[in-house]
């Protein structure tokens, strides 16, 4: 059987081997961030509605832990904003109620500041949301949120969440080359972390092909003075990702896999060979050859993406 609302597991360097649900599908989300990997999203309000069927989610999830592959933990991510779904906070209590693993979500972080929000989240074991601008002008420059959401409710959210949530926060800053990586952006990062509270800082760069042709990730120095003034985690510049799908079918599983995130040439062949699949240079051109894939060379290794219909 194959899923429409689960992916993975993934084995990521930040989640361990996670199996993802994604309650937001079809690229939809409130932010077109420059450097997303989905590639064109579509716009939706900043307001939660029930995007999908909540039980069809549930009965996914549930089909998938009752017998379920090995994984470490369960991440709430998406094809899009999962923060927009107005059944989160039922998706989050049924997981919790089906399985003692811990569970993630991933976040733009836009709707924080909303006190039924941090409610509806409250189960999750560890937050991790994205602060990428440091203004309002680069937060409508990288982020291009929809709407009027102006950048102090971002800021806000992350201190409410800071105050109120009780699980743990693992925050994220995407650094792009030109956009937010000069002494100036980074004596703002400090100040606006001073009021945060997070467990972890991860500092990301983009290594995969972004919504934005040449969104330039920064490089090692740059990345040694950032961590330096602000501290927390690089992560590193190549991935490390092997990929383990939950589907029977390779050749769709490889594609679901694709759709929410392009893949390296090397973690395809990482992919099959985990499946013990021997014939893989077949799999490879099956893949070249098909109709929703296209390929692209980025930073000189081939990548795999969704074609943009
Ligand atoms: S990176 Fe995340 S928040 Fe930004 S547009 Fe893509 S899905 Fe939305």
């Amino acid at each position: 059987m194959n899923y429409k609302y689960i992916y993975g597991p993934v084995a990521s360097r930040r989640l361990g081997k996670s199996l993802g649900i994604a309650p937001i599908t079809n690229n939809l989300c409130n932010f077109g961030c420059v450097y997303c990997q989905l590639g064109q999203t579509h716009y939706i309000p900043n307001e939660q509605i029930e995007h999908f069927k909540t039980d069809e989610i549930i009965a996914e999830i549930e089909a998938v832990l009752k017998n379920p592959p090995a994984f470490d933990m369960i991440s709430i991510v998406g094809d899009g904003e999962p923060i927009l779904h107005s059944g989160l906070k039922d998706i989050i209590a049924r997981i919790k109620s089906l399985t003692n693993k811990p569970l993630a979500l991933i976040t733009n972080g836009s709707l924080l500041y909303r006190d039924d929000v941090i409610d509806a989240i409250q189960e999750v074991d560890i937050l991790l949301p994205s602060l990428d601008a440091y203004n309002d002008s680069t937060f409508k420059r990288i982020n291009r949120p929809f709407g009027g959401l102006a950048f102090n409710k971002i800021v806000q959210g992350l201190e409410k969440a800071s105050r109120h949530f009780k699980g743990k926060i693992w925050l994220e800053i995407m650094f792009l080359k030109g956009y937010n990586d000069d002494e100036v952006a980074i004596a703002n990062f400090k100040n606006i972390l001073q009021n945060i509270r997070y467990e972890r800082l991860y500092l990301n760069t983009p290594v995969r092909p972004t919504r934005e042709k040449n969104m330039l990730k920064i490089d090692a120095k740059k990345m040694d003075y950032i961590q330096k003034e602000l501290g927390g985690i690089p992560i590193d510049f190549l991935s490390k990702e092997v990929y383990m799908g939950v589907g029977d079918n390779i050749m769709e599983s490889l594609i679901a896999l694709i759709k929410r995130h392009p893949l390296h040439y090397h973690e395809i062949v990482g992919f099959l060979k985990d499946k013990s699949i021997d014939n893989y240079k077949t799999v490879i051109e099956e893949l070249d050859a098909h109709e929703d894939i296209v390929t692209a060379q980025y930073h000189g290794f081939t990548m795999y993406q969704y074609k943009k219909r």
